[in-house]
């Protein structure tokens, strides 16, 4: 099985609630997404997906400049982050995996099992 992997970075404010620290109030990240991809079988000529077409796709859903908590229904932390990346990407793409990373130190990962 063959999987690739793209990643784009965007910029965004939140806050987290329900939890009492520091993330409570408003901050903001440079987050790096990468969405892994896989499949048992190559198309012509010779690719899992077009790197150039999945990395525009991917840049399409990441609310750049934006204060997540105005943009989702969600508690924007990167696991749910991941996981409503992962259900955009799904829509378009055999998706293994979705990693949310907040910084150079800390990710969360999603895939569907
Ligand atoms: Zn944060």
């Amino acid at each position: 099985m063959w999987a690739v992997r793209v990643s784009k970075s965007f910029s965004a404010a939140h806050f987290i609630s329900g939890k009492e620290s520091k993330c409570e109030n408003m901050h903001g990240h440079n987050y790096r997404v990468e969405v892994t991809v896989g499949s048992k079988d190559l198309q012509p000529p010779g690719m899992v997906v077009d790197f150039v077409e999945l990395r525009s796709r991917l840049e399409s859903i990441l609310p750049d400049h934006r204060l997540l908590n105005e943009v989702y229904n969600f508690n924007p932390t990167a696991e749910n982050l991941a996981r409503h990346f992962y259900n955009e990407m799904a829509k378009f793409y055999p998706v293994l995996k979705i990693t949310v990373w907040e910084n150079e130190d800390c990710c969360a990962e999603y895939s569907p099992d």
